[in-house]
């Protein structure tokens, strides 16, 4: 694989750092924005459908309103949208009003940085851990809207699909262009499959679309072969976490859990420890 050999490791994965700390702060933005945006656009085409006049709104988007304190409205200065650091000095509170900030912002920032610095360390500096870092950023955003909204939105899975043919085209997955197209589609496929006859037994749905779409765009990066394998390991810890859940008392009966996260888990664990089989199984079977 060609890698740009600039400076040294350290450099470049120091570098990787602080651009997934940024990247990681606009995460959270598009986690907290992206399902009111569609919400806002499914409220919109029922208003067409039904031939009401479409309600007046503010103009909603990743980037307007600009970033804002939610509790007194307060917009944010540069110097409270530094990555961390502004949580930091702030003690986790506004520097307005003094509400709390979520926890949840640093970590994500913090945990974006370590996909990215892993990446290069791992890659090196080049596509290829560009690629890999885009692929892990995507999958923590999808798994965070998950658990928030039980949504997977098509604008990130399909928009992940695309990207991960793309990059199996370009060389830069490692995974062959025929084998990336055939896991896109068994993927869906089998997920679909599964439904249907799920559904056809017990009368209920099990999954989601949204979980169909996010198994194709893995099996677009990691080749068919992760298929099974992406299958049992997210259906395992997904039954583990419930498990868990239940026995702590907080999941009630037939409560649903988002799916999401666990495939999402799995397509990280499986880019990162299973290349020998998934990547090079052309010369394995
Ligand atoms: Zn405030």
């Amino acid at each position: 694989m060609d890698t740009l050999m600039l400076g040294n490791p350290v450099l470049w994965t120091s570098v990787a750092a602080l651009i997934g700390l940024t990247v990681g702060s606009f995460i959270n933005v598009l986690v907290w924005r992206l399902p009111r945006m569609m919400k806002n656009e499914w409220e919109a085409q029922a208003h067409m459908v039904l031939g009401h006049p479409p309600a007046v709104k503010d103009p909603y988007n990743l980037f307007t309103p600009a970033s804002h304190c939610p509790a007194c409205t307060t917009p944010l200065r540069l110097r409270d949208l530094i990555p961390v650091l502004s949580f930091a000095w702030l003690k986790g509170r506004c520097g307005h009003c003094r509400a709390p900030i979520t926890w949840r912002y640093p970590l994500v920032e913090l945990a974006v940085a370590a996909v990215w610095a892993f990446c290069a360390a791992r890659w090196g500096m080049g596509w290829e851990a560009l690629a890999w870092a885009g692929f892990g950023t995507v999958l923590l955003a999808l798994s965070l809207i998950d658990i928030d909204t039980m949504l997977l939105p098509d604008t990130l899975t399909q928009g992940l699909l695309w990207a991960g043919l793309v990059a199996s085209a370009l060389g830069w997955t490692g995974v062959h262009l025929v084998d990336s197209l055939w896991g896109a589609v068994a993927g869906y496929g089998v997920l679909w499959l599964v439904q249907a006859l799920f559904g056809l037994i017990t009368g209920k749905q099990g999954m989601g679309e949204g979980d169909f779409k996010l198994l194709a765009a893995l099996g677009a990066w990691l080749g068919w072969l992760a298929l099974p394998m992406l299958v049992l390991l997210s259906s395992l810890l997904g039954v583990c976490v419930a498990i868990f859940m239940r026995w702590r008392g907080l999941l009630k009966p037939g409560q649903a859990l988002p799916f999401g996260p666990y495939l999402a888990m799995s397509g990280a664990l499986m880019a990162v420890y299973a290349p020998m089989l998934v990547f090079n199984h052309r010369y394995v079977f």
